[in-house]
This record gives structure tokens, sequence and C-alpha cells, in this order.
């Protein structure tokens, strides 16, 4: 078994962020101090630690309807924890991520399904300081294209300018022709030093 418990609380499952930080490699990091250390892919570790989340788990008895009526659009960042940064809970919401929490195409999708089929009527858009698209270019695809042979259908969507990229999100959310719900669509900056969300003013 491949998995790490709270010192103070030997019944949780608990696997730690840093260790299942995005990663190519099919091995497993090397453990934090005190840290329980076993064999096997980080894959198994997070098999293992499900073993031990079921054995706790008891069927909260709810519906696929998020309890808030709330979606979150937000990055894929590791050091963005949603449910803790918002004080959500199981059930609480719907959230859609991706590189960049851009509103593509697939997000509308989704937000589409989210309020027409299952109820939301707010939508949280969050970016973050520090985000690895801003450090990337279109020429992404370029150089993708040189290397297989093939030009992406996607767009990179990386930005110089968090605050507008925001608000250009939040744009593409109010203008959506499919969306039930345009009126509350709020869009912040999320500080990975601080942990604090910064409004961004739609105009
Ligand atoms: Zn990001």
């Amino acid at each position: 078994m491949t998995f790490f418990v709270h010192s103070h609380n030997k019944t949780t499952p608990y696997v730690t962020s840093t260790v299942i930080g995005m990663t190519t490699s099919a091995s497993v990091p090397t453990e934090p101090e005190g840290a329980i250390v076993t064999s096997g892919t980080v894959t198994d570790r997070l098999v293992d630690a499900n073993h031990l989340y079921a054995d706790a788990f008891t069927d909260p008895g709810m519906d696929a309807r998020p309890v808030l009526h709330v979606a979150v659009v937000a990055c894929m960042d590791a050091r963005l924890d949603l449910h803790a940064a918002l004080g959500l809970a199981l059930g609480d919401c719907h959230t859609i991520r991706n590189a960049g929490g851009v509103v593509t195409d697939d997000v509308i999708r989704s937000l589409t399904i989210s309020q027409r089929a299952l109820g939301t009527r707010s939508v949280v858009l969050i970016h973050h300081t520090g985000c690895g698209l801003e450090s990337l270019t279109e020429e992404f695809r370029h150089d993708l294209e040189m290397e297989v042979g093939q030009r992406p259908a996607w767009a990179v969507e990386s930005f110089r300018d968090v605050d507008q990229d925001v608000r250009q999100s939040m744009q593409r959310v109010r203008t959506s022709p499919f969306l039930l719900h345009t009126d509350d669509v709020r869009g912040f900056v999320f500080d990975v030093k601080t942990g604090l969300l910064r409004e961004i003013d739609p105009a």
C-alpha cells in the first residue's frame, strides 16, 4: 500500500499536493520527510489512497445538482485548491478546469450543460498569479507543427495581462447565446503567494 497518513489522525488518507504534482514520469518523486515510503507509480499511490477514502466514505445521498447553483471555471494550476480557497463543500458547485481557466468552446459546452441540465445560475472565473500561460506564446502551436507535422486545431490562449484575460473570459461567458444565466458572472485573480482573490472589474 502506498499512502501518506496525517500524524494527528491515523485514519485519514492524505496525499500531499507536492507528491501528485504533474509529471510525465511514472516514477514516484522523492518522499518528504516523515512520509511513509513504499514503491509503485504515482497512480498506484492514488489508487491506494482511494481505497482508504472509500473505507471511510458514506453515501451523502445528494443528487447531481450543485447545492449553491454555481459553476467555477479555473486554471488547472496545482497550487489552487478551489474547495479550500472558496470554502466549498462536496456537492456545492461544478468545477471546470483547464490550462489557464480559459473560456474555450468546451468550457461553454460544460457551462451550458451545467445551467440547462443541472440548475446552476452563477459563474465564477478564476485565473491566478504566475500562470504558465503567461510564459507561452502562440508560437507554441507553430513549434508543435514543426515537431509533429500537424498544427493543433486549438489556440494556445496564452496571455500577457492576467486582468485583461479575466475580462475577456467574462465577456465570452456573458455573450454566449447558449447560456440561460449571464447576469451573475464574476472574475478573479488568485494570488498563489497570499491565497487571496482579487476581483476584476468587468469594464
Ligand atoms: Zn494557470
